[in-house]
């Protein structure tokens, strides 16, 4: 069953969102040539903190970071760590999430190191495009496979691999709910969208083929081929006319 939310539960859901906003516009400011990406995951943490908020992702199953910071090839889930130190020419995949009064937010966003190359860039223009195509796609009485082959699609116009491994879900008083959100499906089927459903949509998306591992760390998803990947999410909610991002930044 896929909850819906009522104006007080969603008050608080976009409180949560704001925290999570607030750190992922930090990212933007502090990822530069230098920085490793345990000090991004302290500073995101103080930043969650001091909203009064829970890192969402710090000890979910014993995950050790507050921000999953995932470099290059790394698709999902990569884990903070003194020693990697980005470089120009680097992507970095930031996803995070925050539960505030009782509710969570996720998002996630793919931002280049210095300068990055031709192809690093339109792979991370199309993922960004091919989250918000889907977030067009939300309406009440719309069926959450729309949003999910408007990915697949605009992914496929560009040649990008949809990763199939992972994929987005429903959220509110837990990080995962119903329903699972793949990257890919057929228009008018899955669940009728209602006002008031809040989902974290988030498409993952590589310069090369969609086939990922994962590392022996347990943790870090990296692609099969090498190639770089992207990550753009947002938590949403459906509202009476069409949606309204709950993590929004910028
Ligand atoms: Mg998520």
């Amino acid at each position: 069953m896929i909850e819906v939310k009522n104006k007080e539960e969603l008050k608080r859901m976009r409180a949560a969102g704001k925290v999570t906003a607030a750190v992922l516009k930090q990212m933007t400011e502090l990822v530069k040539p230098g920085i490793s990406t345990w000090e991004l995951d302290q500073a995101a943490e103080k930043t969650i903190r001091s909203f009064g908020a829970t890192p969402l992702f710090l000890g979910y199953y014993e995950f050790p970071g507050s921000i999953c910071a995932s470099v290059n090839e790394e698709v999902v889930h990569g884990i903070p760590k003194k020693d990697r130190i980005l470089k120009s020419g680097d992507i970095i995949s930031i996803d995070t999430g925050a539960r505030l009064d009782g509710f969570c937010s996720d998002a996630a966003i793919t931002l280049g190191v210095g300068k990055v190359s031709e192809e690093a860039q339109q792979l991370m223009d199309v993922t960004r495009k091919s989250l918000y195509k889907a977030i067009g796609q939300i309406k009440p009485g719309r069926r959450l496979g729309d949003a999910q082959h408007a990915v697949e699609t605009f992914a496929m116009q560009h040649n990008m691999g949809v990763v199939r491994d992972y994929c987005g879900h429903g959220i509110g008083r837990n990080m995962h709910e119903e329903p699972s959100i793949p990257n890919f499906g057929k228009p008018g089927t899955g669940p009728v969208l209602e006002e008031g459903m809040t989902l974290a949509i988030e498409p993952m998306l590589t310069a090369g083929s969609y086939k990922v591992r994962e590392l022996d760390d347990g943790w870090t998803v990296v692609t099969l081929d090498g190639s770089y990947a992207a990550h753009f999410e947002h938590t949403i909610a459906v509202t009476a006319n069409g949606s309204e991002i709950l993590t929004a930044f910028e």
